[in-house]
This record gives C-alpha cells, structure tokens and sequence, in this order.
C-alpha cells in the first residue's frame, strides 16, 4: 500500500461528522483541549451548538478548522429572545464558521415558558435563518404537532435544517423528511429499550440521516453513563450502520456527506 492510499483507507474510515456537541459546557472544563484533540483525531468535522447567548458566543470562540458553531436559544430561554438577543445571534453569525441557527425549537416537557412565547421565540429565529440564508438545528420534546405547523409555515423558504436528537415515532419522522429535514440520530437510537426509535430510524432514508452526541448528555452503549464526547459519536454510528444494513465505511460516508450538504455547502441542497 502506498502512502496515497494508506491516507486515503485512513480518511475513509475515519469519515465521521458529529453534528451536534456542546463542547463549551462546563463538563469538559478540566479537559477541553485534550477532548478537542481526540475529536479532531477521529471525526472529520464537528458542530459546536449554543444553547444561549453566552454558549453561543462560547461556540464560536472554539470554531476553527474543521470546527463549526451554531449560535441560538433553546426553547428553555425561549423568554430572552428579544430584538436585541436576535441582533447579537444575527452579529455572531456573521462568521464563516457559523454553519447554523440553533438550538432552538418547542419543550412541553422541561420548558418553563408558555407554548405561545415559545413558539414566537421559535418564529423569530427562523425568521433569523431565513434572513441569513442559514439552516436551523431543531430541537423538539412532545411538541410534535406545533412543530410542525410552525415548520410548514416556514416552508420553501428555509435553507434546510435538521431535527437534532430524534426521538419520535415513524410518522413523523415521515412529516419531518417531508419538510425537507434531516433528521438526526443520538446516543439513546442505541439503548436497548430503544425499539420505536430504531424503527424510526429504518424509515429515514440513508441520504437523509444524521449522526450526533449532544455531548456531554446521552453518552451511546457501551460507554452509556459517562460524560459523552464527540469521538463517540464513532458508536452510535455503528449501531445506525447496523441497522441501515451497511457498514461503518459506507454508513460514515453517506452521512458526511449529507452533513456536508445541509451545513457547509452555500446553497444549502
Ligand atoms: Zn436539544
Ligand atoms: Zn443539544
């Protein structure tokens, strides 16, 4: 083998995107650099998503090459979005390196602020996207139908997105794919009482699927429980690759390249 190929079987393998961590979270305080580097060693490029104003601006303090942040307010601050909380997303976004708008979305389940006030706090943010031309990372807990129709209204004019940490059921996962969004798989695809999410997974097909951490929550089998890393995403991969019925090679390539596609391509299809 040569030294061109051996990099190239090398770069095959190791072609794997996690599209969503939270590498600025306080967890990886004692170790970042180090958890950064064993990133880089085995991932192609990852995604860095703020949650907030200040992990935003945290998100896009790590990007760098092959490092990517995506700035927004999650549905739990869906009150601090205000005109000017939207002007300084709209400021941070101005880098190169900020590939998309989000987290933001719908939680009926841990979210404290009413439905309304956080479906205008979604509203007002893909407004944001559309503006820049840049895609969302949605994030949605049993709020399926407002998602939705929230979505559809935005229809044919967002640049794309992705429904990050699935956890839904076929049919909308089929809604969702309808929309003309990925739809992306974390740790809890491979837990063993993950049965529907699974079958879910089956559904979407392989030009449409996504593979992410969420680090540092939802650490995948085998290491589920511990604080969770980018470079795990390689085991969530493998279990998605199972159930696709292709190999990690092929499973890693496709989903690159979709992440690719969504994320750094400048038209955005
Ligand atoms: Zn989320
Ligand atoms: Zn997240």
């Amino acid at each position: 083998m040569t030294d061109a190929d051996a990099h190239k079987a090398r770069s095959a393998a190791n072609e794997l995107v996690d599209t969503h961590c939270h590498l600025q979270d306080a967890a990886f305080d004692g170790d970042r650099p180090i958890v950064l580097e064993r990133a880089l060693n085995c991932l192609s490029w990852f995604i860095v998503v703020g949650d907030d104003l200040e992990s935003s601006r945290r998100a896009c303090e790590l990007a760098r090459e092959r490092v990517y942040a995506s700035v927004g307010l999650h549905p739990y601050h869906a009150d601090s979005v205000s005109e000017p909380a939207i002007a300084s997303l709209a400021d941070l976004a101005r880098s190169p390196y900020v590939v998309a708008i989000g987290e933001i979305g719908l939680d009926y389940y841990h979210g404290q602020a009413p439905r309304d006030i956080q479906q205008q706090a979604l509203e007002k943010q893909l407004e944001l996207a559309v503006r820049l031309g840049r895609p969302v990372v949605i994030h949605n807990r049993d709020a399926d139908d407002d998602l939705l129709r929230v979505l559809e209204g935005f229809h044919g004019r967002l640049p794309g997105g992705a429904m990050h940490c699935f956890s839904g059921e076929v049919a909308f996962a089929k809604a969702c794919l309808h929309l003309g969004f990925y739809i992306s798989f974390a740790g809890n695809v491979t837990f063993p009482k993950a049965g529907a999410l699974r079958e879910a997974a089956r559904a979407v097909p392989l030009d449409r699927l996504l593979v992410e951490t969420d680090s540092p929550y939802l650490a995948p089998q085998p290491v589920r429980g511990k604080r969770c890393e980018p470079a795990y995403v390689r085991h969530t991969a493998e279990a998605l690759a199972a159930i696709k019925g292709c190999s990690l090679e092929e499973f890693g390539s496709a989903t690159s390249a979709n992440a690719r596609r969504l994320f750094l391509s400048r038209d955005n299809h």
